[in-house]
C-alpha cells in the first residue's frame, strides 16, 4: 500500500504516533508543504524552519519531499496512487483549516486523509468537567490532565520500514535574508538539549526558571513548536521532585492553552473575554513612534529593551521577559495585545499559536486565569528582582554596559547613565499605570 506522510508541526521520526502508524500500513513517502505565510516571516524564523526540515530530511532514508502547497501535495499523492495521506491531527485554528483544505483536495482525487495523534500528551478537546464542558481554569485542568495520563513513546524502526521516494527532496524554501547566526535544530539536537538541561538545571528549575540572566530553562520551545520532540518523550523522564513537578506544570500550560484554543478557535486573534475589546487603546498608526521604540528595544526601560533585543538577536525570549514586555506594551503604552502577539509571531522561532495568543491574553488580563488587569508590572522593580546584577541587560544593551550592578535598571538616575546614546524613558511608568487603571475603571462602569 502506498502511503504519503504529511509532516507538519511534528518534524521528527521517533515518538511520532502518526508516522509509526503510517509505516505499519505500507510504503511511506514523506513530504512537507511549505506554509502559505513563509514569505511573511522574518529571516530568523524562516531559517529556523528550514534548519528543522533539513535535519529531518537528513534523518529520512529517502529524504523529505518539499512541496509548495497543499494542492501540490494532493497532486503528488495522486501521482503515487496513494491509498491515503496520513498526518498528525492539528488542533490550532490555522492547522485545523489546513487539514480541512487538504481533506477536500484529496477527496476530489478519491484519496483519504487520516489524522492520527496530536502534538500534545493529552489530545486537546478530550479533558472536560463532569458535565462535559471544557475547563476554563488551569489548576483543575492540570489535575484532570494528570489523571488522563499519556501513552508510552512510540518507537519507529526506521531501517525496517519501507520508504518511497518523495518528490522535491532538497527544494527548501529560500529565506528572504541571511541567517543572523548559526541556527541549530532537529530531533537529535532537541534530545541532546533536554539531556543537558536534565543534567544541569532541572533539579533547580523551581529556583532558576524566573531569571532571564541565567540559563535555567530548557530552551525546548522551538523543538516543541516544530515537533522535533514530543512532550510525551519529556514527561516520561520526569520524577516527582520539586523541579520536575514544576517543569511538568509548565508543559501542562502549553497543553491547557492548546485545549482552550481548540474550544475557542477565534481567540487566536480575538479576545477570550470580549469585555476588553471595548477598552480605549492606542492606535498603532498614530502612536507608531512608541510602538517602534518597543519593537526595537529603545523604550528607555532597560529590562524591556534587553528582552526586545534578545528577541531580535536570537529569535527567543525568556518567559519572565515575555511577561514584562507584554505588560509594558498593553498597560504602559496601551496597545491591544494583538499588536504585540503579531510582532512575536514574526520573530519567535518557537511561535506557537495557542501559547502566544493566550500568553498575551493572560498578561493583558483578558484571557483564561488571567493575571488581573489591575496588576501592572513595574519594569524597574521587575528588572531589579529578576536580573539582580544587571547581567541580562548588559548582555543585550551595550550602551549600558559601563554601569555596574543593579543600578543599570535606572540609568536615568546616574550622571553618565545615558552617555552612550541610551534613551531616556519614553513614558513615566507611574503616570501610565494610573492611566491604565483609569481605562479599566471606565470599562467597568
Ligand atoms: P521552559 O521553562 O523550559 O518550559 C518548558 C516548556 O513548557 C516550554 O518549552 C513550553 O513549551 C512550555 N511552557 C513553559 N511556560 C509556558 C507558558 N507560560 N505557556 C505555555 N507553555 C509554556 N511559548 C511558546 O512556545 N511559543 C510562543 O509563541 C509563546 N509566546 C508567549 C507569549 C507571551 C506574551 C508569554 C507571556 C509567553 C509565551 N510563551 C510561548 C510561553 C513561554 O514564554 C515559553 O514557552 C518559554 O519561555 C520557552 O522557553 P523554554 O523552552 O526554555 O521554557
Amino acid at each position: 500500500m502506498n502511503i504519503v506522510f504529511w509532516f507538519r508541526r511534528d518534524l521528527r521520526l521517533q515518538d511520532n504516533q502518526a508516522l509509526t502508524h503510517a509505516a505499519s500500513l505500507g510504503t511511506v513517502s514523506a513530504v512537507y508543504a511549505v506554509p502559505a505565510n513563509f514569505a511573511t516571516l522574518t529571516p530568523i524564523r524562516q531559517h529556523s524552519l528550514v534548519e528543522s526540515i533539513k535535519s529531518l530530511s537528513a534523518d529520512l532514508p529517502q529524504g523529505l519531499g518539499i512541496l509548495n502547497s497543499l494542492q501540490a501535495l494532493a497532486t503528488f499523492a495522486k501521482s503515487q496512487a496513494a491509498t491515503k495521506v496520513v498526518a498528525t491531527r492539528a488542533h490550532d485554528t490555522t492547522g485545523m483549516l489546513e487539514q480541512a483544505e487538504l481533506a477536500e483536495l484529496l477527496y476530489a482525487e478519491g484519496i483519504a486523509l487520516e489524522l492520527v495523534g496530536s502534538n500534545y500528551a493529552v489530545e486537546p478537546g478530550t479533558i472536560s468537567k463532569d458535565d462535559g464542558s471544557p475547563l476554563k481554569v488551569y489548576t483543575p485542568f492540570y489535575k484532570r490532565w494528570m489523571q488522563a495520563g499519556w501513552a508510552k513513546p512510540f518507537v519507529l524502526d526506521v531501517k525496517g520500514a519501507s520508504w518511497g521516494k518523495p518528490q522535491g527532496v532538497g527544494n527548501y524554501p529560500v529565506p528572504s535574508g541571511p541567517a543572523p547566526f548559526q541556527i541549530k535544530a532537529g530531533e537529535a539536537f532537541a534530545l541532546r538539549t533536554f539531556a543537558r538541561f536534565a543534567k544541569r538545571s532541572l533539579n533547580e528549575y523551581n529556583e532558576l526558571r524566573n531569571r532571564p540572566d541565567l540559563s535555567g530553562t530548557s530552551h525546548l520551545s522551538h523543538a516543541l513548536a516544530h515537533g522535533e520532540i514530543h512532550p510525551r518523550t519529556l514527561l516520561v523522564q520526569l520524577g516527582d521532585s520539586g523541579g520536575h513537578e514544576t517543569y511538568r506544570k509548565e508543559l501542562a500550560w502549553r497543553e491547557f492553552y492548546a485545549d482552550v484554543m481548540f474550544h475557542n478557535p477565534h481567540t487566536l486573534d480575538d479576545y477570550y473575554n470580549p469585555d476588553y475589546a471595548a477598552m480605549r487603546y492606542a492606535d498603532p498608526v498614530k502612536d507608531a513612534a512608541r510602538l517602534t521604540a518597543w519593537e526595537q528595544g529603545r523604550t528607555g526601560f532597560p529590562i524591556v529593551d534587553a528582552a526586545m533585543r534578545q528577541l531580535r538577536q536570537t529569535g527567543w525570549m525568556h518567559n519572565r521577559s515575555r511577561m514584562i514586555v507584554a505588560s509594558f506594551l498593553v498597560k504602559d503604552l496601551h496597545f491591544e495585545w494583538q499588536v504585540g502577539a503579531r510582532h512575536f509571531e514574526k520573530w519567535l522561532t518557537d511561535f506557537d499559536p495557542a501559547s502566544n495568543s493566550h500568553g498575551w491574553q493572560w498578561t493583558a488580563g483578558c484571557g483564561t486565569d488571567a493575571s488581573p488587569y489591575y496588576r501592572v508590572f513595574n519594569p524597574t522593580l521587575q528588572g531589579e528582582k529578576f536580573d539582580p546584577n544587571g547581567d541580562y541587560v548588559r548582555k543585550y544593551v551595550p550602551e549600558l554596559a559601563h554601569i555596574a550592578g543593579s543600578a543599570i535598571h535606572q540609568p536615568w538616575l546616574l550622571i553618565d547613565g545615558l552617555s552612550n546614546g541610551y534613551p531616556a524613558p519614553i513614558v513615566d511608568h507611574s503616570v501610565e499605570r494610573d492611566e491604565a487603571l483609569a481605562r479599566l475603571k471606565a470599562l467597568k462602569s
